[in-house]
């Protein structure tokens, strides 16, 4: 009786394995194609200046609109890029439309200073990135100022030295670095220090339960010190209410970025944010 139930519950994980598997190849098959077949999209969410609430530049994050199933959220389907190394075409991709946006902007007009782009490790690791950012500097004519790269915490400290070299490299070039989702990657001190680095993401884990948990309120308010005892800029995620972007304001955070503020959004939708924040302000009185 055990026996045959032990086998019995050996299947069920069994077939749920492979369903599981099996949804990651059909998923992997389907993005090869997905850039030929322009389902990917790059959407823009603002980020701003806490002091002032003034829109000052944008995150790309990628889109899959799948022509059968719909809307596929990059958490679906980053590792399998990463996993089967089609994160480097897609990647490169996304930094092209991102960079052509934000010069097509500031050619416009608009007051864009910045357009943050996500960097997988994977990209780091099997692909010369120094390279592919330069060339896509070059062919889109933006200038470096105006492009931060994201690279996460986890990542940078699983081989911190290799990557405070390429993170120097890349930094060289003018552009400026953040470290993504700050506060989950185990950061050494000693090497933060040494990070060629100009800005920490504080990650939104820390920010979603404030005000309710003060643990997380301690963690955000010594992650901002230290932040800024290492003269870095510091920008809060997934902030959701006017209490968090209050508590973090008195904290000192120097910029924000969550639905509180705007969800990410096409391009259009973007720009028409842009065009508001240009109109000018009704003086306080
Ligand atoms: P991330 O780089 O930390 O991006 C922030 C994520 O938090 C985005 O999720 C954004 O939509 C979400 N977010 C922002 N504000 C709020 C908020 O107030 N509340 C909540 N609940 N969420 C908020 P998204 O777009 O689903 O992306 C998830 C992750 O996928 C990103 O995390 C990033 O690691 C990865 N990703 C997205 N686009 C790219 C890309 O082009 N390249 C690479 N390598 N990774 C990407
Ligand atoms: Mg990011
Ligand atoms: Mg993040
Ligand atoms: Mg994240």
């Amino acid at each position: 009786q055990a026996k045959e139930q032990g086998r019995g519950i050996f299947r069920y994980y069994d077939v749920r394995l492979t369903e599981r598997a099996r949804e990651r190849l059909f998923l992997e098959s389907e993005l090869r194609d997905a850039l030929a077949r322009e389902e990917l999209i790059v959407h823009y969410q603002p980020q701003l200046a806490l002091a002032d609430d003034r829109l000052i530049g944008a995150e790309a994050l990628l889109r899959w609109r799948h022509r059968e199933h719909g809307l596929i959220p990059p958490d679906k389907f980053i590792s399998i890029a990463e996993d089967s190394g089609l994160i480097v075409a897609i990647g490169e991709w996304v930094l092209r439309s991102a960079c052509r946006q934000a010069k097509q902007w500031l050619d416009a007009g608009h007051d864009f200073q910045r357009m943050a782009v996500n960097l997988s490790g994977v990209q780091i690791e099997r692909s010369d990135i120094l390279a592919t950012v330069t060339q896509v500097l070059a062919d889109t004519g933006l200038p470096p100022k105006h492009l931060e790269l994201e690279i996460t915490e986890t990542y940078i400290m699983q081989q911190a030295q290799l990557n405070v070299r390429i993170m120097g490299d890349l930094r060289a070039l003018g552009v400026t670095l953040a470290i993504d989702d700050f506060g989950t990657g185990q950061s050494s001190l000693g090497y933060l220090k040494r990070l060629p680095v100009d800005k920490l993401k504080i990650d939104r884990s820390f920010v979603m339960d404030i005000p309710q948990d003060s643990n997380d309120m301690a963690i955000t308010r010594a992650i901002i010190a230290l932040g800024h005892n290492l003269h870095l800029t510091v920008l809060a995620e997934g902030i959701e209410t006017a209490e968090q972007a209050a508590f973090l304001k008195e904290l000192g955070c120097d910029e924000a970025q969550g639905y509180y503020y705007g969800r990410p959004v096409d391009a259009e939708s973007y720009l028409k944010l842009l065009k508001e924040s240009a109109r000018p302000r009704r003086s306080p009185t």
